[in-house]
């Protein structure tokens, strides 16, 4: 990357110079606005990146032009300036110019030792950084006096095979060039671009006159920052360290005093209340006019304050919110620009527990992070032994080599969930999102040794049922023990910051929310209604499952009805419990929808036990069981075609959400439900179901006398439902598209298989990336647009969604919003993330 003709390749910085972050980097940048507040920031000189591109490949600019700045001898710090501050560079390096003559002429006045000692340290760091020699005979001694120094001088000599360059513009150039060649080499450059930088990142450096630091009167450095780092708060922070210069003087000196008034010794507001008061008032300053929370590094030259930089400060996800709400609540920055700040993933760390990042990390498997958060408990390997687990008070993860439904009840009994196969969209993904449960998946490497009851990780170590480990859903990582954790936080500055989001965005965000406690965590995050709930969610549920296994043995269909008409009040009321927590927003539930043998057991035990709930001999269990398997179920009998095939159980479902609605309407302002139809493929379907619910209706407003209005939508994930939208549309008021099996089908990539390959394949770039993970925009986006266009051709104003575990996304989002969807549905867990993602996008 070339610089602009604009920009000159060695600047002198004054408030009106020309200079970008682009050109000459962040630090130099920093260091004019600093000088525009007209603090006292000594001469500084910027070097362009296209000076140190040049000064790595032989063309050194003109050093006694840039020496012409700072007056006769002076002494000179360089430091680096990259793009970015994360891109790191070479450590800083101070007192270039320091030689005989100069160290001659400061002896009388700065006292021997501070002089000898500057000039030891010069030579130090000259030697082992710029002239690249042994470290070992430059240790610095304990006592800088004459004889030391002289002994320094001759190691650099015997080292160097010439004698300590005397001349300033030769300790610049020299000090120039190796840092413009430690940027370029191989171990930086790969340091840099594992924090994003691009390949041609440029580095920059400024060359400024040292404030000393050391000598008479009160000298030193120090840094402040005025707010601490982990929650933001506003706390002055810092230390200094009298006689002393530069940061790495300050970490290493133990004797380093506080800066605010404090019972634990001295402090810079006692030595020297002045220059405490100015620094307070600079620190004000500079906060409101970079508008931003930084570190200052400052110098006190006999007494004398100067400022010679400013950094970012360093913080947390936490404290980022904190830090950008309370800029903009002071006014420095305007709230959209605070909602740009945070990163949307930062916003889903923080609703969740965390492993406190300063642990050690005892690692037992990695596998694919699903469900964020971290959790610690005592491994179980069953959901009966969670549930007594969960009874006994005691915490407990669950570790199964897959979830089925019939695990549910142990996920929400367990603390953290631990899956050996599935991926993203896998059933122990979606239920942990859901139920906000860290969960790990895919974790191949990890081995179940049933026989004796424990877990084997890829290191041979053992961990048996009982022992304690930790999921961290975050990084998609199982660990031994249980390491210290960082709490959730909402609330606060979060909330404040959402609620400024929700003033920009202009896509609607509701929750998949299967249950009671999902649309609560749904209203508490403030989703806009729930968009999916999948009610078949709620069979698995106490007692209910075996009526499931009841009604699905029927021997007819009135024997069904029978069954159903039991399954009926507990469906109503799952219904207008729902319809109570969401307070009138828009509840849409989608009709049964996963294969029928789902709900069977899958082992003999089960069986027998099924078949004396049954009262049937277990041969004809497990004959009517077997009768049921399916080659591939998730193509077979399940979602509509269940509803076209067996009628009675779409029948019971929509007059229990419809005897729901009678009574939540009665106490409360009227309710429309949202039904939905998964897995529709045509528009005959949606006719055939349409009509039976239609008739539904006007049987319950018959037997209430109440009358009430539903809205009937259409679940578009299967490839053909996108290419015929058009027709569809005119049977559904909404077409909400499932990505999770609208991916499966177009890949014809298993959702619950793919993860044995998956990475595999993202690893030698077949696919950029997991697609269950991150939308497919260009493929599967091709048919969502399909039907999209299709859909609204056939119905100008149908409402367009996305459900599936996409929803969540940045780019869902992104892509939603362009083609003008109403809404994105997604976790619960995940809506403050979408209103951030949805906001930036907006703004
Ligand atoms: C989908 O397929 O995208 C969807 C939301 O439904 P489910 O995940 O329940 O199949
Ligand atoms: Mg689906």
């Amino acid at each position: 990357m070339q610089q602009h003709a604009l920009f000159d390749d060695v600047t002198l910085i004054t408030p009106t110079a020309a200079m970008s972050p682009a050109v000459h980097g962040g630090r130099a940048k920093c260091l004019q606005r600093l000088i525009r507040l007209d603090l006292p920031v000594p001469t500084t000189v910027a070097l362009s990146f296209d000076a140190i591109r040049g000064i790595a490949r032989g063309r050194m600019p003109d050093v006694p032009a840039i020496l012409s700045h700072f007056g006769p001898a002076p002494l000179l710090s360089v430091r680096p300036s990259s793009q970015d501050p994360d891109w790191g560079g070479p450590g800083a390096i101070l007192n270039i110019g320091m030689n005989d003559e100069r160290h001659a002429l400061m002896r009388p006045r700065i006292g021997e030792a501070a002089a000898t000692g500057l000039y030891l340290r010069f030579i130090q760091s000259y030697a082992v950084h710029v002239a690249r020699l042994d470290p070992e005979p430059f240790h610095l001694p304990d006592v800088a006096d004459a004889a030391a120094l002289a002994r320094m001088l001759e190691a650099y000599e015997d080292e160097a095979d010439e004698t300590f360059p005397q001349a300033t513009g030769v300790q610049l150039a020299g000090v120039l060039r190796s840092m413009a060649r430690a940027w370029e080499g191989t171990s930086a450059r790969l340091l840099r671009q594992a924090k994003g930088a691009p390949a041609d990142a440029g580095l920059g450096l400024v060359v400024q006159a040292m404030a000393l630091g050391v000598g008479p009167d009160e000298s030193g450095s120090g840094v402040i920052q005025f707010v601490e780092p982990v929650a933001g708060e506003p706390q002055i922070t810092g230390r200094y360290l009298s006689q002393s210069q530069g940061r790495e003087a300050l970490a290493a000196g133990a004797r380093a005093m506080y800066l605010t008034r404090d019972d634990r010794g001295a402090s810079l507001q006692d030595l020297c209340p002045d220059a405490f008061a100015e620094l307070v008032r600079m620190g004000g300053l500079i906060r409101t006019r970079l508008r931003e929370e930084m570190q200052i590094e400052f110098t006190m030259e006999a007494e004398r304050l100067f400022i010679l930089d400013a950094v970012r400060v360093q913080r947390s996800n936490r404290a980022a919110v904190r830090i950008a709400v309370a800029l903009a609540e002071d006014g420095a920055i305007p709230p959209e620009e605070a909602v740009m700040r945070i990163a949307p993933s930062a916003l889903s760390e923080l609703l969740h527990r965390q492993v406190d990042p300063a642990a050690r990390r005892d690692l037992v498997v990695s596998g694919i992070a699903a469900s964020p958060g971290a959790a610690s408990g005592r491994i179980v390997f069953g959901s009966a032994e969670a549930q007594a687990s969960a009874s006994r008070g005691e915490d407990c993860i669950l570790v199964r080599r897959e979830t089925t439904p019939e695990d549910i009840r142990g996920m929400t009994a367990a603390k953290a969930v631990v899956t050996l196969r599935g991926g993203v969209t896998s059933h122990a993904a979606v239920i942990g999102r859901g139920l906000g449960v860290p969960c790990v998946v895919g974790a191949s490497d990890l081995v179940i040794d049933r026989k004796r009851r424990q877990i084997v990780a890829p290191d041979g170590r053992r961990f048996a049922e009982g022992e304690i480990v930790t999921v961290d859903g975050t990084r998609g990582e199982v660990l031994a023990g249980e390491p210290p954790m960082l709490e959730a936080a909402i609330g606060g500055a979060v909330e404040t910051l959402l609620g400024w989001a929700d003033r920009f965005r202009d896509i609607g965000v509701r929750a998949n929310a299967d249950t009671p406690r999902d649309a609560q965590t749904a209203r508490n995050f403030a989703a806009e209604g729930i968009g999916l709930c999948r009610t078949e969610h709620m069979f698995f549920d106490g007692d209910r499952i075996g009526l499931m296994r009841e009604m699905i043995f029927a021997e007819d269909g009135d024997d069904r009805r029978a069954v159903l008409d039991r399954l009926l009040p507990l469906q109503r009321d799952d219904f207008a419990r729902l319809f109570d927590i969401m307070a009138g927003q828009p509840v849409c539930i989608r009709l049964f929808d996963p294969p029928l043998h789902e709900f069977l057991p899958g082992d003999t035990a089960g069986l027998r036990e099924l078949a004396e709930g049954l009262a049937l001999p277990l041969a004809e269990v497990t004959r009517r069981v077997e009768a049921l398997a399916e080659y591939n179920p998730m193509l077979g009998m399940r979602g509509v075609r269940l509803g076209v095939t067996v009628p009675e159980i779409y029948e019971m479902q929509a007059r229990a959400i419809f005897e729901a609605t009678v009574e939540a309407s009665r106490s409360g302002a009227p309710v429309v439900p949202e039904i939905m139809i998964p897995l529709v493929s045509a528009m005959r379907e949606v006719e055939l179901v349409k009509g039976r619910i239609d008739a539904v209706a006007a049987a319950v407003k018959a037997e209430t006398g109440r009358d009430f209005t539903y809205r009937l939508g259409v679940m578009v994930e299967t490839p053909r439902a996108c290419l015929r939208a058009g027709d569809i549309a005119a049977h559904a008021a909404f077409l909400s598209f499932g990505t999770n099996d609208l991916t499966q089908m177009t890949y014809g990539l298993s959702r619950d298989d793919a993860g044995r390959f998956m990475s595999a394949y993202v690893a030698q770039g077949v696919y950029e990336e997991d697609p269950f993970h991150l939308l497919d925009t260009e493929g599967v986006g091709e048919l969502v647009q399909i039907g999209a266009e299709r859909g609204r051709r056939g119905r100008p104003d149908i409402t367009l969604s996305i459900c599936g575990e996409h929803g969540g996304s940045r780019r869902a989002i992104e892509f939603c919003r362009d083609r003008g969807f109403d809404y994105v549905s997604c976790s619960p867990f995940r809506v403050p993330a979408a209103r951030l993602a949805a906001a930036q996008l907006a703004i």
